[in-house]
């Protein structure tokens, strides 16, 4: 039986998690879950699970909580103090960190220092702070176990193999809404047309992230410090069927990947259960379906969000925590209907020529440059937005 906490209950992977858990009462119990805003679904998973403690995100939503608790027998707390109580809880093992965006790097890091084991979803942890975070790790001897299903398999594409040994990784993408979509058009595209992802059921940030192939850039970043691998050696192909996961080649010429039928719960579930596999209910593949596997590169004139990617872990330092929080902003600013999807990289491309990259030493310092990334994003977008 492993005891977990899930950071961000509420989420596409925080539901998908509990899908695991409920399908498997006998190896997970539920100890803490957190919420934002949806606190309807959160207060349907405290009744389904029964943790023992309930955390909503802002604390001004805290008596309504309690009100919406009373006569269940659970804890309820609120805001970061809440969250980092959650990931610290003693009983729990594996924090699953499945909340969206920079407010995943606080408690990540308490869970980290608290020594349970991290289920990581939230890529932008590594990507704003990844040094920092790789350096927690290890010195407080945690397991960190991707959630993401192009790390889950490089993860899984490793195993027994050495690092040196490792060519390049190459990660997959989908391509996203607009893989056949003239560049010439993206400019007047909606936000219904870019929350239409082809392949994967995903929360509304990351779908867009995945339209931009910001996402993939990320999970550059992302990989660059899960696998202790220069971002020279990381490649991403367009592979529109989204059934290879993503692949290792090694010195030999040998490429390992994994594949599957497009689902989150089969990553989530191996790590959770690594070094087990349990069943997920996904549906098993079957090759002989498939018309065919297709690999290209990606245009650069659609990829220019994974072109800022490499810029800023090639620039380093602070650059990546700017980047990640003025693509926050710029999504936000897209969603909200205020910028065009276009403009989503030249408010992140504005956004990084204002800024000095400067060595980020603590997990503070990472979170006043994303802070001074917010603000700077904030004003680009009502300057060039309609
Ligand atoms: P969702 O938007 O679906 O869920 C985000 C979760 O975080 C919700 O529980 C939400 O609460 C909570 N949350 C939002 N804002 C805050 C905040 N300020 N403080 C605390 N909690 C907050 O996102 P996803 O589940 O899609 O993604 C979660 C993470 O996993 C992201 O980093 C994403 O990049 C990564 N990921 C997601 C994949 C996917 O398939 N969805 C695949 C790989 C990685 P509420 O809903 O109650 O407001």
């Amino acid at each position: 039986m492993k005891n977990i906490t899930i950071l961000g209950s509420t989420g596409s992977i925080g539901v998908s998690t509990l899908e695991i858990v409920e399908a498997h009462p006998d190896k997970f119990r539920v100890i803490a879950l957190t919420a934002g805003k949806n606190l309807e679904l959160l207060v349907r998973q405290i009744r389904q699970f029964s943790p023992r403690l309930a955390v909503v995100a802002f604390p001004e939503d805290i008596p309504l909580l309690k009100e919406m608790c009373s006569g269940l027998d659970v804890t309820v707390m609120g805001g970061v103090e809440g969250l980092i109580a959650a990931a610290t809880a003693d009983e729990t093992e594996m924090v699953v960190a499945a909340i969206v965006g920079a407010a995943g790097l606080i408690p990540t890091a308490a869970a980290i220092r608290a020594r349970k084991d991290i289920a990581l979803a939230n890529k932008e942890t590594l990507v704003t702070a990844g040094h920092l975070f790789m350096d927690l790790v290890a010195e407080y001897g945690v397991r960190l176990f991707p959630v993401d299903s192009e790390h889950s398999a490089i993860f899984q594409s490793i195993e027994g193999h050495r690092n040196e040994d490792i060519q390049k990784i190459i990660l997959t993408a989908s391509g996203g809404p607009f893989l056949n979509t003239p560049p010439s058009l993206l400019p007047n595209v909606t936000v219904r047309d870019a929350l239409n992802h082809p392949n994967w059921n995903m929360g509304k940030k990351i779908t867009i992230d995945s339209a931009t192939m910001m996402n993939k850039g990320l999970e550059v970043i992302e990989a660059r410090w899960l696998f202790n691998t220069p971002v020279e050696r990381i490649e991403v192909n367009i592979h529109p069927q989204s059934i290879v996961h993503s692949m290792v080649e090694y010195i030999d010429g040998c490429v390992i990947a994994q594949l599957g039928t497009p689902d989150m719960k089969a990553p989530i579930a191996y790590a959770l259960a690594y070094p087990e596999r349990v069943t997920t209910g996904v549906k098993p593949l079957d090759l002989t379906t498939l018309s065919g596997l297709t690999f290209f590169n990606p245009e650069p004139e659609k990829s220019r969000c994974m072109g800022l990617a490499y810029r800023a872990i090639t620039s380093g330092e602070s650059m990546p925590a700017v980047m990640n929080a003025a693509n926050e902003i710029a999504v936000a600013e897209f969603l909200d209907g205020k910028i065009s999807f276009t403009q989503i990289a030249d408010a992140i491309e504005r956004t990084m020529s204002s800024h000095s990259a400067y060595d980020l030493i603590t997990i503070e310092e990472v979170l006043k440059a994303d802070h001074w990334g917010r603000e700077l994003a904030r004003e680009i977008c009502k300057e060039i937005g309609h």
